[in-house]
């Protein structure tokens, strides 16, 4: 495999970086995932406004133009012929001392992989997920804007690991107010009497790229699609409940916290736009 760090492509075996890059000694930086289908990057300008929003609320100064991150992470793509997969994009801060002062760093570090995608098995799209509530609280939207994609995923991991201890997947992230914010790696979508919500990005919430394009495609069938705090009560009487995000795409979740949600299938509305979003990004139908 090659990756592109900082201004060219090398050998897997030669991607390294510093171990005084404050990327690594303080999770200075910011990320993107993206996936890419049949050959297309997905939404690849909507991934690189939000990486260089995200550096610039964190005063990241990216020593790479927009163009030239674009024409690098094509060259990535293509020198690893990935048709469809997933690229990771990161920018830290670069290379410091071993003090907090950011300003040290003199060039950002830059690094893009193109690679194979994990997914979830088939089966568990059609059967839904089972998940829990997390008691690892969200980062507060006043210590780290929930719009910064940023390298600290540390209350993230902890929300992890308290799923995988209870052997399910993912887990649902609350506030500090103990409204529903967002799960470990997506975001969280709810239907009632046929109408969508979600948090707004205020509630903790990451803006997704996916849930962008999911919100779009709901609106276009018509569905009434409304941003609103949640409770963790809203989420056990939901009608359906889905997530959303780049590696996940669209799914279903039939279970939180041992209360079945619905009939404990996947519902219409969920399907309906699991299949819309299949459609959007490989530009036809699902295969049945
Ligand atoms: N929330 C978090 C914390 C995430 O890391 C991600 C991305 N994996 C998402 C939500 C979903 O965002 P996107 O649709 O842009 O992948």
């Amino acid at each position: 495999m090659k990756v592109w760090v900082n201004d060219r492509l090398v050998d897997e075996s030669e991607a390294k970086i510093s171990v005084f890059d404050h990327g690594v000694l303080y999770g200075d930086g910011v990320f993107e995932g993206i996936r890419v289908y049949n050959g297309k990057i997905f939404e690849f300008e909507a991934h690189i406004k939000r990486l260089y929003e995200s550096a610039r609320a964190i005063r990241l100064n990216i020593f790479m133009s927009p163009d030239e991150i674009v024409e690098a992470t094509k060259r990535t793509v293509e020198a690893n012929n990935v048709i469809d997969g997933y690229i990771r994009m990161v920018v830290t801060r670069g290379i410091g001392t071993l003090g907090l002062n950011p300003f040290i760093c003199e060039n950002s570090t830059i690094f893009i992989i193109a690679d194979n995608i994990q997914l979830y098995p088939e089966e568990l799209y059609e059967k839904g997920m089972k998940i829990i509530s997390a008691t690892t609280v969200r980062n507060h939207p006043l210590a780290i804007p929930p719009q910064v994609k940023s390298l600290n995923y540390l209350n993230n991991i902890l929300a992890k690991i308290e799923a995988l201890d209870y052997n399910v997947p993912e887990a649902i992230m609350y506030n500090h107010e103990g409204f529903v914010a967002e799960a470990t790696g997506d975001n969280v979508f709810i239907v009632r009497n046929n109408i969508i919500y979600t948090p707004p990005v205020q509630a903790g919430s990451l803006p997704g790229i996916t849930r962008t394009v999911v919100i779009n495609l709901a609106k276009k069938e018509g569905l009434e699609v409304i941003e609103m705090n949640l409770t963790r009560f809203d989420l056990y009487v939901a009608d359906e409940f889905f997530l959303t995000g780049t590696a996940a795409e669209v799914i279903g979740i039939v279970e939180i916290d041992n209360r079945t949600i619905g009939d404990g299938k996947p519902g219409p509305v969920t399907k309906l736009l699991r299949d819309r979003f299949f459609e959007y990004a490989h530009g036809k139908g699902r295969e049945r």
